[in-house]
C-alpha cells in the first residue's frame, strides 16, 4: 500500500476534474461575426430582441421611428458589447423609401445582413361597429403592409447577397386566435402569418428561412400596455385596468405572465443554425392559454 497525504489524495481526486474543466471552452456565440436588422428595435419586445442577438454576438441595427428609443438602444448595446456594435436606423415601416435608406445605410456600415427580425407595430382595440376606417387602415399599414416591405427589401438584399438570411415575425397569438374587440388588429397579424408562410415557401431554395413568433399578452411596459389600450382592454374582460396583469396571468395554462426576454429567446432560436432546418415554422410563446379566442 502507498499512503497518500491528504493533499495528494486531494490533487488525484479533483485533478482530473480540473482538466476537465479547463478543456470547456465557452460555448461559440452562434451570431459572432452577423448582422441583426430589426424593426421595432427602440423599445418592449423590439428591444429585447436587439439586446438578446448582441448577447449571441451579433452587430445589431435599431430600426424605428423612435429616435430618442433607438438611440438609447444603441447605447446600452455598446455599454454591454463595444462600440460599434450597433446602429440606430430612422426607419418608418409605413414607407418604402425609408425602409430602403435604412437597409442603404446597414449594408454601408456592415456590409451584409443576416438577420430581419419584422418587429414593429401597434396595438388597437375597439368593437367592430366603433372601429373606424381609419383604425382599420392604420393596423394594415403598419402591421401587414410594414411586414411586406421589410420583406420584400431583405429578400432583394438576399438574393444580391446570394447567401441566404433568415426573416423572423413578431406576429401574435390573435394571428390564429380571434381576438375579442381586436378585429382590426387580428385580421392584420392574421395576413402576417399567411404572408410568412408564402415567403418561407418563395425563399427556400435561396436559403432564406422565414419562422414567426406568436407572443399572446407580453407584459412589455411599453406603449401598448399604458393609458387608453390597457383601459380598453380591461372594460373587454370586465376588470379594472390594474388588473390586467394578473387576468393575463390566471388565464395562461402555465400560470405565468409572459415578458420581451421570453419572446427574444424564440427569436434568437429562429434567427441562429439552431433552427437551421426550419422554415414557415410557428412558435407559441404565450404560457399555454388553450382557447381558439383569446378574450
Ligand atoms: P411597443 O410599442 O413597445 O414597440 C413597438 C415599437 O415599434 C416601438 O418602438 C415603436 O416606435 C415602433 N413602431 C411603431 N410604428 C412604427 C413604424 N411605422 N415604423 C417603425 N417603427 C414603428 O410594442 P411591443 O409590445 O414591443 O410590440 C412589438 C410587436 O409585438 C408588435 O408587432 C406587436 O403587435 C407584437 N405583439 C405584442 C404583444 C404584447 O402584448 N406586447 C402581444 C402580441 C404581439
Amino acid at each position: 500500500f502507498v499512503s497518500l497525504s491528504a493533499a495528494e489524495a486531494f490533487a488525484i481526486e479533483y485533478w482530473p476534474l480540473e482538466l476537465y474543466k479547463l478543456s470547456l471552452k465557452p460555448a461559440p456565440r452562434s451570431l459572432a461575426g452577423k448582422v441583426a436588422f430589426v424593426t421595432g428595435g427602440a423599445s418592449g419586445i423590439g428591444k429585447s430582441i436587439v439586446h438578446r442577438l448582441a448577447a449571441e454576438g451579433a452587430h445589431v441595427v435599431v430600426a424605428d421611428i423612435n429616435a430618442e428609443g433607438s438611440a438609447k438602444t444603441v447605447e446600452e448595446v455598446e455599454q454591454k458589447h463595444g462600440k460599434g456594435k450597433a446602429l440606430a436606423v430612422h426607419c418608418d415601416v409605413t414607407s418604402e423609401q425609408a425602409i430602403q435608406n435604412a437597409f442603404q445605410q446597414t449594408l454601408e456600415t456592415y456590409g451584409v445582413v443576416d438577420v430581419v427580425v419584422s418587429n414593429a407595430g401597434i396595438a388597437s382595440s375597439a368593437p367592430i361597429e366603433e372601429t373606424s376606417l381609419a383604425m382599420w387602415e392604420l393596423n394594415q399599414k403598419i402591421l401587414s403592409t410594414g411586414y411586406f416591405l421589410v420583406s420584400r427589401e431583405a429578400f432583394k438584399v438576399w438574393r444580391k447577397q446570394n447567401v441566404g438570411g433568415s426573416l423572423v415575425y413578431v406576429a401574435s397569438k390573435n394571428s390564429v386566435a380571434a381576438g375579442k374587440n381586436a378585429a382590426a388588429y387580428s385580421a392584420a397579424k392574421a395576413a402576417e402569418l399567411h404572408l410568412a408562410r408564402c415567403l418561407a415557401e418563395e425563399g427556400g431554395a435561396a436559403g432564406i428561412r422565414v419562422n414567426t413568433v406568436l407572443p399572446d399578452a407580453v407584459l412589455s411596459g411599453s406603449s401598448i400596455w399604458d393609458g387608453k389600450w390597457r383601459a380598453e382592454r380591461a372594460a373587454t374582460y370586465g376588470i379594472a385596468p390594474d388588473q390586467l396583469e394578473e387576468h393575463y396571468r390566471k388565464r395562461t395554462t402555465l400560470r405565468v405572465n409572459v415578458f420581451p426576454e421570453d419572446i427574444a429567446e424564440a427569436v434568437k432560436f429562429f434567427a441562429t443554425s439552431d433552427s437551421a432546418k426550419t422554415t414557415g415554422g410557428v412558435l407559441t410563446v404565450d404560457g399555454g392559454v388553450p382557447i381558439a379566442y383569446v378574450r
